[in-house]
């Protein structure tokens, strides 16, 4: 017997009319231009949306194209993630850090035929875009576009005058709840950044998870601090769960350093904020040189890389700010696990369940496996690989087979811990090989090759070790060829012409040999092991 209740589907369109209608004229998005913000109410944002979505009708976007975005957080960029979607086409954020090659890679991979870009990122841009095949149309936001050369096949137009005198309405499709929404690449895993395509249902489920009290609790009234990128998996949730509910945004644009964070959050009080730890350290280290009043946030939502339990503490004891450790990935939407302790638990009781990494939402099933493939206890002891599935995570990469990391509808996560009984669940450890500093992934496979490339080196190593600033950095283990000779500064002054500058590692250790497996393979794990227990001669270059 089916049901008799209504099958209209969940939708972003659904999302953008209760933020632009009943929250139209009381929420706000408020962009940080350095010194001071600039500020839209949501029914002007709607209206912006509307004349977004007449202009890129009007550049042939008229069926499921893909829209890129090479922006930071700003009113802009909200604009696009409720207009893309809604009038049918599909939002793909282009991860500004990525390496050129890969950015080129994920545009064509996703066939990208528009992209927005902010003028602030045209330099980069412009030696990117002769090679984004798909795309026949360049949107700058801001500044002057005529800056930006166009190749061949490709026009560029300025973001303000193609969206003047465009209509303030748009007919917004009705359109199948499992329709691609948006599309975000990872490049967490192996060589090429692999695609997670969102449907407007599991981005309307995620979002009422970004706003359930047990969730990241966001609720009208509130003013989200969105410090993490709407590149890096959907901004957590927080653009389409403050539109949900009505909570106005706070944007820091390209102004992520300590420093404005700090002169932005005293200026505009945000009552709740996300973020990775580096992110927060900054901040910290910035409030401890000169003390500001960041008394307005009730709680700051960590996640990402595992939080260092001091750094909650210090939030908590210096400045009475609850910090909610979370962990999801760009393939969980990313909602995975928040730590909130269980009712009736206070005080000092607290710790062991804030500091763990949380529990599942009933919209994500866990299940731990061991190496065999076995399906473990929640105890509290057992460690295994963790795997996940629901209506919010993804059980395929888009235009990407990858049987390795999804099997029967589950997702490998790559994350190794254990769960308690009562459903926490505690990270231990990565299966995978990359190294996420700051945030930010470095492939430890990407740098091992780079170093190989040098004539001195016959092997090199990559492991993540602990950062205090940047939660991990690589540590580069080096086998030198025999009769060769050569130093730390040299090696990295050598991939300073081929590796991005905030991933020059400044960790790095000679070894006689390197450790390996039954098969043949680098032995992560042992070398960590030698890191962890002191075995290792480590090079600190600064
Ligand atoms: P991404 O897809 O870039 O968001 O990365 C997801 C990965 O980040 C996860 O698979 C974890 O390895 C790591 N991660 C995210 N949150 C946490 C956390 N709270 N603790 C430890 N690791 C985390």
């Amino acid at each position: 017997m089916l049901s008799t209740m209504n099958d209209g589907p969940l939708s972003i369109a659904r999302i953008m009319r209760q933020g632009t209608g009943p929250h139209g004229a009381t929420a706000e998005v408020v962009t940080w231009t350095g010194a001071e913000s600039r500020r839209s109410g949501y029914a002007e944002i709607g209206r912006e949306a509307a004349r977004l979505a007449h202009a890129l009708r009007g550049l042939g976007v008229t069926g499921d194209q893909r829209v890129g975005t090479f922006m930071w957080n700003n009113a802009e960029h909200l604009t696009a993630y409720l207009a893309v979607p809604s009038m049918g086409a599909v939002l793909h954020t282009l991860n500004i850090r990525l390496f050129p090659e890969q950015l080129v890679y994920v545009a064509n991979h996703a066939e990208d035929h528009v992209v927005l870009v902010d003028h602030t990122l045209l330099p980069l841009f412009a030696k990117l875009l002769p090679e984004m095949k798909t795309v026949r149309h360049a949107v700058v936001v801001g500044g002057d576009a005529s800056a930006l050369e166009a190749p061949a096949g490709v026009e560029v137009h300025g973001y303000a005058d193609l969206l003047a005198g465009q209509p303030e309405e748009f007919d917004w499709p009705e359109l199948d709840e499992r329709s691609a929404a948006a599309m975000c690449y990872t490049s967490g895993t192996t060589a090429n950044p692999k695609g997670v395509v969102y449907s407007h249902r599991s981005i309307y489920l995620h979002s009422m998870q970004v706003c359930m009290t047990d969730g990241m609790a966001l609720e009208q009234g509130d003013r989200g601090l969105a410090v993490v990128p709407m590149f890096h998996a959907m901004s957590w949730g927080l653009p389409y769960g403050a539109f949900m509910v009505g909570a106005s945004l706070i944007m820091p644009d390209r102004f992520l350093q300590p420093e404005p964070l700090v002169a932005m959050m005293t200026a505009e009080r945000p009552t709740m904020a996300a973020a990775v730890p580096t992110i927060w350290q900054g901040v910290l280290a910035e409030l401890a040189k000169e003390p500001h009043d960041i008394s307005s946030l009730r709680e700051v939502v960590i996640g990402g890389s595992a939080c260092p339990p001091t750094m909650m503490r210090t939030f908590q004891e210096d400045y009475g700010i609850t910090v909610v450790h979370a962990w999801g990935m760009t393939e969980t939407s990313p909602l995975g696990s928040l730590a909130r302790p269980p009712a009736g638990v206070t005080g000092e009781d607290e710790w062991p369940y804030r500091v763990s990494q949380g529990r599942l939402p009933a919209s994500v099933e866990a299940r731990l496996v061991d190496d065999d493939g076995r399906i473990l206890q929640w105890d509290g002891l057992s460690i295994g690989e963790l795997e996940v599935r629901g209506p919010w995570v993804a059980e395929a990469y888009y235009g990407d087979d990858d049987p390795e990391k999804f099997h029967d509808g589950w997702l490998r996560t790559g994350d190794v811990g254990y769960l308690t009984p009562e459903g926490f669940l505690h990270l231990t450890d990565r299966a995978k090989d990359v190294i996420k500093s700051g945030g930010e992934w470095i492939s430890s496979v990407e740098l091992e090759n780079q170093v190989m490339a040098h004539p001195a080196v016959a092997e090199a190593m990559v492991i993540g070790v602990p950062d205090e600033k940047w939660s991990e950095r690589p540590l580069v283990a080096v086998v030198l060829r025999e009769g060769e000779t050569a130093d730390a500064a040299g090696l990295r002054e050598f991939l300073s012409g081929s590796v991005a500058r905030w991933q020059l590692p400044e960790y790095w250790t000679f070894i006689t040999e390197a450790p390996k497996t039954s098969v043949g393979k680098f032995d992560k794990k042992r070398l960590r092991k030698q890191h962890s227990e002191g075995d290792l001669d480590v090079i600190h270059l600064t």
